[in-house]
């Protein structure tokens, strides 16, 4: 099978059933291990990236948090949440097939605090320079959680 053949593919049929223009496939030796397309359209969950939704099922067949050997393909470089997504389970590699720039002229996904141009930008800001307000509400309590986790973690 050629994978970002598929991958357009499942992005195609999405896009036709009212979805978004996104997709993702993990490959794990030589094979799909899942197919995913953006679903935010159709739940409504802002989340529901292609990414997102392949990590959430490839992780329960995998029965682990490690994509050790997976490769994902996706239609379009990352956004922040997905591109920290894959961090977070170390697949092998990631194989786009369009750039942000390549897309930009034709799909629009600018937020609140956002645009599809400056995401990278402004999530790299000092915390009291973004545009997502944030406040930081110390409580000398809140440590004690890690305290518990430690002591849980290490006997
Ligand atoms: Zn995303």
């Amino acid at each position: 099978m050629d994978f970002i053949e598929r991958t357009i593919e499942v992005a195609m049929e999405n896009v036709k059933e009212g979805g978004r223009p996104f997709a993702c496939l993990i490959v794990k030796d030589g094979k799909v291990l899942v197919e995913a397309a953006n679903q935010v359209a159709q739940s409504h969950d802002p989340t529901a990236h292609a990414e997102i939704l392949a990590i959430q099922k490839g992780s329960q067949l995998l029965k682990s948090e490690h994509f050790e050997g997976c490769e994902f393909y996706i239609l379009a470089h990352p956004c922040p949440m997905c591109l920290a997504a894959m961090y977070y389970c170390s697949p092998k590699r990631v194989i786009f097939i369009t750039t942000r720039e390549e897309y930009s002229e034709y799909y629009v996904d600018h937020r609140k605090y956002f645009t599809l141009q400056n995401f990278y930008e402004e999530i790299c800001m000092p915390w009291k320079q973004r545009a997502l307000p944030m406040v930081h509400n110390p409580n000398p309590r809140a440590i004690d959680v890690y305290k518990l986790w430690k002591e849980v973690n290490e006997s």
